[in-house]
């Protein structure tokens, strides 16, 4: 049946996904029905389904996850942090409405409250709709979310938090505050001592002036700074970067602090040798003195 809803990115039974973040490609997934579509208070909400990767959320033109290939993504932005902290006991996610990334930090025992700040009610909405294996992660007890943005709730949470986690959009619209100087002095602000944060650190191939720019104010803060990356078939270029600073001097964030406890839930993408090859890998090419 022919769904009544439309999408100026679907053309012909297509989504694609073209945006001067990447000028000159554009992803394309075949698109089987639309479920879902809105102008919220802050972006276009478009959820799909498609025909081989599963039910598909877009904000403003832009895959922000499939249900095919997501957990590669929560996985790697939840664990990587987590198991560098050596006790992470209070978590804060700024971003993540649609819930994965809270459905990978409930799999830890060491944590014992989880707070998620996100600005549009309606991707929460939507996710609980469309992507019930993401959107598990809100029922879960540990769990408090708060409806607001990210940066302004920062400036009122000092010193509270083990880890903050920002599972953002890329840097147009409501997420851009979330990838300047000031973002990341107030999240330095909101550590406990020791404490880790982990930012969606964008794609090396496309942004490499942006995480340079990132890398180099963020390391002017904060004693340990580091850069890993994940392969993420449906994100730009197939892989997604994480920017993990530490306010603790002399840490090796690439070594994880403790064995996955894996009793209850398994991971598909996340392991300890994972961990560690996400720092080194791609180093040599982009970070090489023929780069600068
Ligand atoms: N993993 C995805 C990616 O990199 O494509 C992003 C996931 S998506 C759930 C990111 C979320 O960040 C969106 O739901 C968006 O509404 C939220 N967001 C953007 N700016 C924000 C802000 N200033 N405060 C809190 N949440 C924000």
């Amino acid at each position: 049946m022919a769904s009544p809803l439309s999408h100026p990115n679907i053309v012909d039974g297509w989504f694609r996904e073209t945006t001067a973040l990447w000028p000159g490609q554009a992803m394309s997934l075949q698109v089987e029905h639309i479920l879902h579509h809105e102008k919220s208070l802050f972006q276009d909400v478009l959820v799909f389904k498609s025909t081989n990767h599963g039910n598909v959320l877009v904000l403003d033109g832009v895959i922000q996850a499939t249900e095919w290939d997501e957990f590669a993504y929560q996985e790697m932005i939840a664990h990587v942090p987590i198991m560098a902290h050596a006790n992470p006991k209070d978590v804060l996610v700024i971003g993540g409405g649609d819930g994965g990334v809270l459905r990978e930090i409930v799999k830890h025992p060491e944590v014992e409250r989880v707070t998620l700040v996100e600005i549009d009610e309606a991707v929460i909405r939507v996710s609980k709709l469309y992507l019930p294996n993401m959107s598990i992660g809100f029922s879960h007890p540990k769990v408090t979310v708060v409806v607001g943005d990210g940066f302004e709730y920062l400036k009122k949470n000092e010193g509270s938090f083990d880890v903050i986690i920002t599972d953002s959009s890329d840097p147009v619209g409501p997420a851009d505050v979330l990838f300047g100087e000031g973002f990341y002095a107030l999240m330095k602000k909101s550590l406990k001592s020791g404490g880790i944060v982990c930012t969606q650190g964008e794609c090396q191939w496309l942004h490499l002036p942006l995480i340079k720019d990132v890398l180099e104010s963020s390391r002017k803060m904060y004693p340990t700074v580091e850069y890993a990356w994940a392969s993420v078939p449906t994100y730009p270029c197939g892989n997604m970067g994480f920017i993990l600073c530490c306010n603790e001097a002399g840490r090796d964030l690439s070594k994880p602090l403790r064995q996955f406890d894996l009793s209850k839930d398994e991971n598909r993408y996340y392991s300890a040798a994972v961990h560690e090859a996400a720092f080194h890998a791609f180093e040599e090419v982009f970070w090489g003195p023929s780069n600068d």
